[in-house]
């Protein structure tokens, strides 16, 4: 299979050969035709599954040689996925000669407004900003043929729903809806059911299922011995290294901790600027920085390559984080490796993933501390289900929503 033989043009052909792609992954070779032929389309991807390209090159196919204006609209969760979508789709659009633009917060809107006037035909946005530029006149989406909204399930956790209502009622009618998501939570579904009745779904691989090149280690580790453990790891570790913790100050303080010890260390999070946030990931991906320290809000979306190791310093609040961080690495079907240090008291949530993980191969533990090795399959997932139902101590009593909530920063 070729992207050729998808129908693509050939402007938008040379885009994907400057990207340096041969084959379409699974989810571009179902979603590419179909998306050109005009359908409504739920994509339902593994974590780099390249769903971008999915959408991004019929988006830009559709729109090549047509009158210029903004035409193509895609809503997108965080400012760091924004600027990384644009990234992807002004390299697919070099040949076609389309304006893609960003709109994210953080930054002056006239900066973005005048980026509009030099030439806009697609905006790839965070639902706030974008709303911020309609009711200010800066764009018009009179003209807008396609909408993605990307990361539906993240936008659910952030609390955009309202926002993305409010969007969606004051696009034209006549127009071709997409929904990314990696799991279908009833909110989203009701979106679904409001704005795309009619839409295809593509599934690839089974929901919240992290990538089968991925190899998971657990270490059970107090957690006043996790920073000599992680420091232990660090030291073995010649690629990039993702470090994911819960919240803010902790990231804040591990990164800082890390440079002390002599790590080339960095830490990025919601209270840093984007301008700091854009020079974080910039420096990680050149290889500055080799080991990043990162809550779940912020690392959503780093399109890094060749991330060898994802850490989950603490263990993440919620099945789906897991799933999404363990994401970051064994991208575009290469092998990735995850390990989580587990204290005592995040055994209830160990034992969600660990049921979520049931029957998969997970290699041995290594010396940093006892390890915990996975049990052969034996009630299917009757262990994410209870897992799923208690709520329990671990989660302070909250739904799963509110758990949710305690690790996204908004
Ligand atoms: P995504 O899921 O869109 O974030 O893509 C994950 C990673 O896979 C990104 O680094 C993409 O540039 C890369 N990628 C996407 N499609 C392909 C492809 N067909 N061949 C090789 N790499 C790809």
């Amino acid at each position: 299979m070729s992207f050729a033989s998808l129908g693509l043009k050939e402007p938008i052909l040379r885009g994907v050969r400057a990207a340096g792609y041969e084959t379409p992954t699974e989810i571009q070779a179902h979603a590419i035709p179909k998306i050109l032929a005009g359908a409504e389309l739920i994509g339902l991807g593994q974590t780099g599954s390249g769903k971008t390209a999915a959408f991004g090159l019929p988006m830009l196919d559709k729109l090549c040689g047509g009158e210029p204006g903004l035409r193509g609209v895609i809503i997108v969760p965080t400012r760091e996925l924004c600027v990384q979508v644009a990234e992807n789709l002004r390299v697919y659009a070099q040949f076609a000669g389309l304006h893609v633009c960003t709109a994210f917060g953080g930054v002056d809107m006239s900066i973005q407004e005048s980026a509009f006037k030099r030439g806009l035909d697609v905006v790839v946005a965070c639902p706030g900003r974008l709303i911020d530029h309609l009711e200010r006149r800066n764009i018009s989406l009179e003209r807008v043929q396609m909408v993605v909204l990307d990361e539906a399930d993240r936008m659910l956790d952030m609390g955009f729903m309202p926002q993305i209502r409010r969007i969606f009622v004051r696009l034209p009618q006549e127009r071709q809806n997409l929904l990314f998501s990696a799991t279908m939570p009833k909110e989203v579904e009701g979106l679904v059911g409001d704005f795309l009745p009619n839409a295809e779904r593509v599934q690839i691989g089974k929901r919240s299922q992290s990538a089968q090149t991925i190899s998971h280690r657990f270490v059970a580790c107090p957690a006043a011995d996790k920073q000599r453990a992680l420091e232990r790891v660090l030291e073995r570790e010649g690629g990039r290294v993702l470090i994911f913790v819960n919240k803010k100050l902790g990231c804040e303080r591990l990164g800082n901790a890390l440079k002390r010890a002599g790590f080339p260390a960095d830490a990025i999070h919601g209270d840093k600027s984007a301008e700091a946030r854009y020079a974080c990931l910039q420096a990680f991906s050149r290889g500055k920085t080799r080991f990043l320290v990162a809550t779940d809000v912020a690392a959503r979306g780093i399109d890094v390559d060749d991330i060898e190791l994802v850490v989950n310093y603490d263990f993440p609040l919620a099945l789906e984080d897991y799933v999404h961080r363990c994401g970051r690495t064994g991208r575009a079907g290469k092998a990735g490796r995850a390990l989580s240090l587990v204290a005592p008291m995040e055994n209830r949530l160990f034992a969600v993933v660990k049921a979520h993980l049931q029957g998969r191969e997970v290699s041995s533990v290594p010396q940093a501390g006892r390890g915990y090795g996975m049990p052969k399959r034996r009630g299917g997932a009757r262990g994410e289900r209870a897992g799923g139902r208690s709520g329990g101590r671990s989660g302070g009593g909250r739904s799963g929503r509110g758990r949710r909530h305690a690790a996204a920063e908004g």
